[in-house]
């Protein structure tokens, strides 16, 4: 599209009302800013039912506040997981809602705050979860706050769902996310950018995860070693036929990240065990690594294998309807003068579930910043203004 062309090359004006919406976010940035604080400061480990349900409760008022209708999931061994409705204005085009996607359970253990509080310098706020998503969440209070500002009412209906358990997999919200995904006309998740340049995510690659547990023969190392059959020696030699499972050329890694096993070192290992992480950058890739994974045969005959687990997350491919939400996402940033890039990432989020079930979406919509999960995880507080310009221009164009 030839205008499309001429906004990007920087040489049209970009539209007047999107610069001002730029400017209404700027203005409140450092609203937004006491968001995100009061979020990381609410801390909220996957494995903390209490702490999850903390902010959980926290964000139901928030989001109350604004006017959503509030439902609580319970969850008997997660934290509950928060699902918030908001009607459209009365008359509005498209009747199904979109679904703002994310997740307030963390990784890092309650008292991580001590060693590593929230604080902002030299334009970065720290702190955990900071980037990976509580940044992405206020984004959400914002953009809605902003668009009843500016319409009276919200221009269409959204749904907002949140889950306990995202960086644990998932299991007790996955299917509620499925559900909501159906009913929804698209879904924006608001997991982090791609990179310090802010790209927004059109394909994650699948995920699995197994274990291979090796039972072997016990005896003692200096009496009878010949008696012994070492499930360790086993485990080794496996290891080395899963590893060769990599391709990297076709998208698939397979990793053997963590292994245990035996009892001291004068005993011959009755067990052992490896954790196994695969991506996969297909879907119709999935059942192939999987038999592979499950054809192995041992090497020495006395010992058993058991490979438990499986593709947990298909990837999240670029498919028409992701790569149409990408293109009404660019031209939003270019009427602000900014050009939104696209990325493809390794790593797997809810939106991959979602994706999978064929209904348009669009992650990394979130904060942008870097390190996720350690102990420096930042987001660029100067990005806020545009990541929520960005989501209120999405909410009303899915
Ligand atoms: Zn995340």
């Amino acid at each position: 599209m030839p205008a499309n062309k001429l906004e990007e090359s920087g040489t049209a004006w970009p539209q007047p009302a999107a610069l001002e919406r730029l400017r209404y976010f700027d203005q409140r940035q450092s609203d937004i800013e006491q968001t995100v604080r009061e979020l990381v400061e609410i801390e909220s480990p996957s494995d903390n039912k209490d702490a999850v349900d903390r902010i959980a409760a926290f964000l139901a008022e928030r989001f109350k506040a604004l006017g959503g209708r509030v439902q609580m999931h319970p969850s008997a061994e997660f934290g509950d997981s928060l699902q918030v409705d908001f009607h459209g204005a009365p008359g509005s085009l498209n009747g199904k809602p979109v679904l703002l996607l994310g997740h307030y359970d963390t990784v890092y253990p309650l008292g991580t705050l001590e060693n590593m509080p929230c604080k902002i310098e030299n334009g970065k706020m720290r702190g955990p979860g900071v980037l990976d998503m509580k940044s992405g969440i206020a984004l959400m209070l914002h953009a809605i706050d902003a668009l009843r500002n500016w319409h009276g009412e919200l221009p269409r209906p959204v749904t907002v769902f949140l889950v306990s358990d995202e960086e644990v997999g998932s299991y007790s919200s996955r299917k509620i996310t499925e559900a909501l995904a159906t009913q929804s006309a698209g879904v924006l998740v608001l997991e982090p950018a791609a990179g310090l340049r802010g790209a927004v995510k059109t394909a994650r690659k699948g995920v699995g995860e197994y274990l291979l547990a090796v039972k072997g023969i016990a005896s003692h190392a200096g009496l009878d070693p010949g008696k012994g059959h070492s499930a360790i020696v086993e485990l080794a030699r496996q290891i080395t036929v899963i590893s060769k499972f990599n391709n990297l050329g076709q998208g698939i890694s397979v990793n053997p990240g963590v292994i245990s096993g035996g009892t001291r070192t004068n005993v011959v290992a009755a067990q052992a065990s490896v954790g196994i992480d695969v991506r996969i950058k297909r879907a119709k890739q999935a059942a192939a690594i999987d038999r592979k994974l499950r054809s192995i045969r041992a090497f020495d005959k006395k010992c058993g294998l058991e490979m438990t687990g499986n593709i947990n997350r298909l990837p999240m491919e670029r498919t028409k309807g992701v790569a149409a939400l990408y293109a009404k996402a660019r031209k939003i940033a270019s009427q602000a003068r900014w050009k939104l890039e696209e990325a493809a990432v390794g790593g797997g989020s809810d939106g991959n579930f979602t994706a999978g079930l064929g209904i348009p979406t669009l992650d990394g919509m979130g904060g942008v910043g870097d390190g996720a999960h350690a102990v420096h995880e930042f987001i660029v507080i100067s990005e806020l203004p545009r990541r929520a310009l960005l989501l209120a221009g999405m909410i009303e164009s899915v």
